[in-house]
């Protein structure tokens, strides 16, 4: 079956497990993951499943990040924050809704082969940091101080509270907080100067790695 077929079906399929924020499917139907993944996978990139990118990482699971993602209430106006670049299929989904896109990953190999595929596909607004995610985007530019929202793509031991510290107000954050290997997707949300954490589902992403110097 070709691609945009193959895309095609993979948004039924979010669809039909709950995923109904269109801008989200729209995204979805636009961007081709097949240029995200690595070649020997191309042909498994329409699978509702993770996938291995470089470096032992994975490209989330489609599913997850439409949910992370509808979770977000994304709007054109927002500029996000992602913490764990990876293949960049995430950046491009949220370049595709919102303004503007900062995102970070710690691993240069994936951030500079994310970048280049990000910029052959046109997009003008994302940028990008190489660094360790629970700093957020200290020290980056564009010099943003805080975000209406906020992505993090791997596994949070606690909640890094310099990222909570760049929600703005009226944000929300999406984090899987637990353990290497298992983790529950927190909601926080700041309302009136005040943050609020709700646990949802149960989840299952690459560690969050804490580097020595942060
Ligand atoms: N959304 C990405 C997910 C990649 S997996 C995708 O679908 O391709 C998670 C990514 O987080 C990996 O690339 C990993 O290197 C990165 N990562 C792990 N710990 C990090 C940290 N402390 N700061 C930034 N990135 C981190």
């Amino acid at each position: 079956m070709r691609f945009e077929d193959q895309r095609k079906n993979l948004v039924e399929e979010l669809q039909s497990n709950g995923i109904a924020d269109m801008a989200v499917l729209k995204a979805f139907a636009r961007i081709p993951r097949e240029d995200y993944v690595l070649p020997e996978y191309r042909d498994y990139a329409y699978r509702n499943k993770p996938l291995p990118i470089l470096a032992n990482q994975t490209i989330s699971q489609p599913q997850m990040i439409a949910l992370m993602m509808q979770v977000l209430e994304l709007k054109s106006t927002d500029i996000v924050l992602e913490i764990g670049t990876g293949s960049g299929y995430q950046t491009a989904l949220l370049a595709e809704i919102v303004k503007e896109v900062c995102s970070v990953e710690r691993l240069d190999t994936l951030s500079l082969s994310a970048q280049k595929v990000l910029r052959s596909a046109g997009f003008k607004n994302i940028f990008f940091r190489i660094g360790d995610g629970h700093t957020g985007w200290e020290k980056a530019y564009p010099p943003y101080k805080e975000f209406n929202k906020i992505i993090v793509s791997a596994g949070a031991a606690s909640i890094p509270q310099l990222l909570v510290s760049q929600l703005a107000e009226g944000g929300i954050m999406a984090i899987p907080v637990g353990e290497s290997s298992a983790q529950i997707l927190h909601v926080i949300t700041r309302e009136h100067g005040e943050v609020a954490i709700r646990q949802t589902v149960n989840c299952s992403f690459v560690p969050l790695v804490r580097d020595i110097r942060s």
